[in-house]
C-alpha cells in the first residue's frame, strides 16, 4: 500500500485524506520533515498559499519540500498549485519551483471568485470542477503536459511526477485525479 502524505499546515488537508483513502492510499497528515520522509508522494491542499508559506518558513520545512520534489511525486491542488509553480504573480511571492508553470493567483476576479463547472477531459470524460478563488495559469512550459483545460487556460497539468489543478477534486465525488496521482507512485 502507498503512503500518501498531506501537508497539514492549513487548509483543505481533511477532505484530501479522505478523498485518498477512498482511492486506496494510506493517508497521512504531514507536518514535520520526518513524516514526510515516510511518503511516497505528497498532496500540497487549497487554502492561502501566503500562510501556507509562512508556515513552511516557520517549520523548517521549505527546502525539505522542495527536496522531496526532487525524488518523489507532489499533487499540488489551487494554493498547492501556486506553490509549485515556477514563478506567481497577483502579488508575486516565492514558490518551490518544482513545476514550469507561471501562476496568476485569484485571476478570475472578485464577482466571479467561486464556481463549479463541468470540464471536458480527454482521458477521464467530463468532471466536475469546483474552483475556488483559483489561480489561473498562464504560461506552461514545454514539458508540461496539459490534462483539461477550462475557458481557455489550462485547469489540470503534470509535469514527469508532479501534477497541479487549479481546482478542488477533494470536494467532489469523482476520483479520478487522486487515481492518476496514485498511479504515478
Ligand atoms: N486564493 C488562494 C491563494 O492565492 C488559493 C485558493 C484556494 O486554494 N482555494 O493562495
Amino acid at each position: 500500500m502507498k503512503t500518501v502524505g498531506v501537508l497539514a499546515l492549513q487548509g483543505d488537508f481533511d477532505a484530501h485524506r479522505r478523498a485518498l483513502e477512498r482511492v486506496g492510499a494510506c493517508a497521512l497528515e504531514v507536518r514535520t520533515a520526518i513524516e514526510m520522509d515516510h511518503c511516497d508522494g505528497l498532496v500540497l491542499p487549497g487554502g492561502e498559499s501566503t500562510t501556507m508559506l509562512k508556515l513552511l518558513a516557520q517549520e523548517n520545512l521549505f527546502e525539505p519540500l522542495r527536496r522531496f520534489g526532487h525524488t518523489r511525486p507532489i499533487y499540488g491542488s489551487c494554493a498547492g498549485a501556486i506553490l509549485l509553480a515556477r514563478t506567481v504573480a497577483g502579488p508575486a511571492q516565492k514558490s518551490l519551483n518544482l513545476l514550469d508553470i507561471s501562476v496568476e493567483r485569484n485571476a478570475y476576479g472578485r464577482q466571479l471568485d467561486s464556481r463549479i463547472a463541468r470540464i471536458p477531459t480527454a482521458e477521464h470524460g467530463e468532471i466536475e470542477a469546483v474552483f475556488i478563488r483559483a489561480p489561473i495559469i498562464r504560461r506552461v512550459g514545454d514539458s508540461v503536459s496539459i490534462v483539461a483545460m477550462y475557458d481557455g487556460d489550462p485547469v489540470w497539468a503534470e509535469q514527469g511526477p508532479h501534477m497541479v489543478t487549479t481546482f478542488h477534486p477533494e470536494l467532489t465525488s469523482d476520483s479520478c485525479v487522486h487515481r492518476r496521482f496514485m498511479d504515478k507512485l
